[in-house]
C-alpha cells in the first residue's frame, strides 16, 4: 500500500542514516560525528529510457575523445588559457611536456553531465550535455549552502561512494511504497571506481605503494571519503591516504631517474587522485602550485594529469563543438554520434564568431548562459544578468568566457527532503554518467568503461542563484 509522504520520509531518513547516506553537519576535528541524512528526493525522477541509454552509450566515446585530445599538444595551444588559473595549469603542462613523462599509464575519471531538453515547438525530449568533468570534485549540491547552521561548512561528500547506497535506497523506498523497482537501473559506481584504482595500482607495479587522495585541508575527518578508502582496503588490500596540496609540498620528494613520488622519505605513491585542485581557492600560495608541479613531474599515475584537467575546461568544450573539430580525434561516425548531445556553444573572444556571439548575447540574453573557466558550481551568468555582466568586461577579458545556449528541461515535480523537512517543488534533474579510462604504453587501452551514474535534482528556478540556490538533492532515475 502506498505510504503518505511523511510516513515514507520517516522511513527514508532513518534508512539513509542506518546505511551511511549521511553528511557531517559541522566540521569537527574531534572524533565526534554530528551527522544528518544527505538531502534526497523522496520519489525517483522520471528519465526517458532512451535518453538514459543514449547517455550511457556516449560515455566510452567521450572517454576516448578526452584521451585523444589530451595527447594533442598542438590542439591544447588553441584554447589560449587566458585566465590566471587555467593559464597556470597550462604552464605546468608545457613545462612537463618539455621534460617528458616517466609514467605511461593514464588514469581518467570523468563524468559527463546532461539535462533533458524539450523543444518549444514539439514534445520531443532529448539529452543535451551540460559539461564534461575530468576532475571529479565535491558535489555542488552540498557545497553551496550549509544545510543547518550558517558559518560552518559541511564536509564535502563526493560522488561514487553514495551511489551504491542510493541504489539500495531507491529500491527500498519504491518497494516500501508498494511500487515496482524494475525501472531503477543498477549503479556500479563505487565498485567500478575501486576496480579501476586496483588495475592502475597493479600496473604501477609496487605492492608497497599507496594511493593518495588529494583533498582540501580540513577534509581529513570527512567520512564520506572513507567509502573509497575502506573498499579499496577490504577488497584489494590497497592503502589510500589523504593529503592536501600543502602537505604534499611539505612531505613529497622526487626520487631517482624515474622521479618516483615519495612521502616522508619512505611512502611511495602509485596514484594521486585529485579531489581538490580544480579551483583557484585550492592554491592559496605558491606552495600548492609547487605541489601540483611536483606531482605532475613525478612517476605517480595522476587522475587526472594536467592535460586531462585542461581538456575538461569549458573553453575546450566550446572549441570541440566547432564544425569538423571532433573529426580530428574520432571517426566521422563517432563525431556525428557525439554531436547529437551538443547544444550551441560559442566563443566570446575577438574572432568574428566571438564578436557575433557577443552581439547575439546582448540582443537575446534569455536564450543563453555565460560560463567562465571554472568548476565547482555557482560561477555562471544567466539570461537577463548577461548584458550587464558582459558590458563590464573588456574585449580581452571576454576571452575567458564562453557562451552556451540554455538547455530547457521539461517541467517536473518532486518531494525533496532536507533536514527531515519535505519541500514540494518544481524540479530539474541533471544526469551524470561516470567514465573510467586506463591506457598505457603503445596506445594499449586497459579500460574504457561506463562506471555508473549520478542523478542530482535541483529546485527548478534556482539558476544556481535564487533563494533555493544549492538546494539540490541526490536522486535515482526511474526509466520511463
Ligand atoms: P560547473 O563546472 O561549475 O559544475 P556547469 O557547466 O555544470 O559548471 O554549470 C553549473 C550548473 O549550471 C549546471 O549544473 C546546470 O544546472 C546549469 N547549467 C549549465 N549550463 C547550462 C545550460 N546550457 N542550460 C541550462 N542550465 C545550465
Ligand atoms: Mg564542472
Ligand atoms: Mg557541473
Amino acid at each position: 500500500m502506498p505510504l503518505t509522504p511523511s510516513q515514507l520520509r520517516d522511513i527514508a531518513v532513518d534508512f539513509a542514516v542506518l546505511n551511511g547516506l549521511v553528511l557531517a553537519t559541522e566540521k569537527s576535528a574531534s572524533l565526534q560525528r554530528p551527522i544528518s541524512h544527505a538531502p534526497f528526493a523522496l520519489n525517483p525522477s522520471n528519465i526517458p529510457k532512451n535518453c538514459f541509454e543514449a547517455a550511457v552509450k556516449l560515455q566510452p566515446l567521450f572517454n576516448t575523445l578526452v584521451h585523444k585530445v589530451s595527447e594533442d599538444a598542438g590542439f591544447l595551444k588553441e584554447p589560449r588559457f587566458v585566465d590566471y588559473f587555467t593559464g597556470r595549469c597550462y604552464e605546468i603542462y608545457t613545462q612537463t611536456q618539455k621534460e617528458g613523462s616517466t609514467q605511461p599509464i593514464i588514469l581518467g575519471h570523468h563524468r559527463s553531465d546532461y539535462l533533458l531538453h524539450k523543444n518549444d515547438s514539439d514534445s520531443h525530449v532529448e539529452i543535451q550535455q551540460v559539461e564534461l568533468n575530468t576532475m571529479l570534485r565535491r558535489l555542488p549540491v552540498f557545497r553551496q549552502r550549509p544545510l543547518t547552521c550558517t558559518g560552518t561548512s559541511l564536509s564535502s561528500p563526493p560522488y561514487f561512494q553514495y551511489m551504491k547506497i542510493l541504489t539500495l535506497f531507491g529500491r527500498f523506498l519504491r518497494s516500501r511504497n508498494g511500487e515496482s523497482t524494475d525501472q531503477l537501473p543498477k549503479n556500479n559506481s563505487l565498485t567500478a571506481l575501486v576496480a579501476g584504482f586496483a588495475k592502475a595500482w597493479e600496473l604501477y607495479g609496487n605492492k608497497d605503494a599507496v594511493i593518495v587522495m588529494v583533498t582540501q585541508p580540513g577534509e581529513r575527518n570527512s567520512f564520506d571519503q572513507r567509502w573509497i578508502e575502506n573498499t579499496l582496503w577490504q577488497e584489494y588490500g590497497i592503502s589510500l591516504i589523504r593529503k592536501s596540496l600543502t602537505e604534499l609540498a611539505d612531505e613529497g620528494r622526487l626520487v631517482g631517474d624515474k622521479r618516483k613520488l615519495v612521502l616522508n622519505g619512505n611512502i611511495e605513491v602509485a596514484i594521486t587522485y585529485y579531489r581538490a585542485g580544480y579551483t583557484p581557492l585550492d592554491y592559496p600560495t605558491e606552495k600548492e602550485w609547487q605541489a601540483r608541479l611536483l606531482v605532475e613531474r613525478s612517476h605517480a599515475i595522476k587522475s587526472p594529469n594536467v592535460a586531462y584537467h585542461l581538456v575538461g575546461s569549458k573553453k575546450v568544450q566550446q572549441i570541440l563543438a566547432q564544425p569538423n573539430m571532433l573529426e580530428r580525434f574520432v571517426s566521422p561516425a563517432n563525431a556525428v554520434h557525439l554531436r547529437t548531445c551538443f547544444t550551441g556553444l560559442f566563443p566570446l573572444d575577438q574572432s568574428p564568431a566571438g564578436i557575433s556571439a557577443y552581439e547575439e548575447a546582448l540582443k537575446n540574453p534569455s536564450r543563453y548562459v555565460v560560463k567562465p573557466q571554472r568548476e565547482g558550481g555557482g560561477n555562471n551568468i544567466y539570461t537577463t544578468d548577461i548584458p550587464a555582466f558582459l558590458s563590464k568586461l573588456s574585449a580581452t577579458e571576454r576571452n575567458a568566457y564562453i557562451l552556451m545556449e540554455l538547455i530547457k528541461p521539461p517541467p517536473a515535480r518532486n518531494l525533496l527532503v532536507r533536514n527531515g523537512e519535505i519541500l514540494d517543488a518544481e524540479v530539474v534533474s541533471e544526469l551524470g554518467i561516470y567514465g573510467i579510462w586506463i591506457s598505457g604504453e603503445g596506445g594499449v587501452v586497459y579500460k574504457n568503461e561506463v562506471a555508473g551514474h549520478l542523478l542530482r535534482t535541483k529546485v527548478a528556478d534556482s539558476n544556481e542563484g535564487g533563494v533555493a540556490a544549492g538546494f539540490a538533492v541526490l536522486d535515482s532515475p526511474l526509466l520511463v
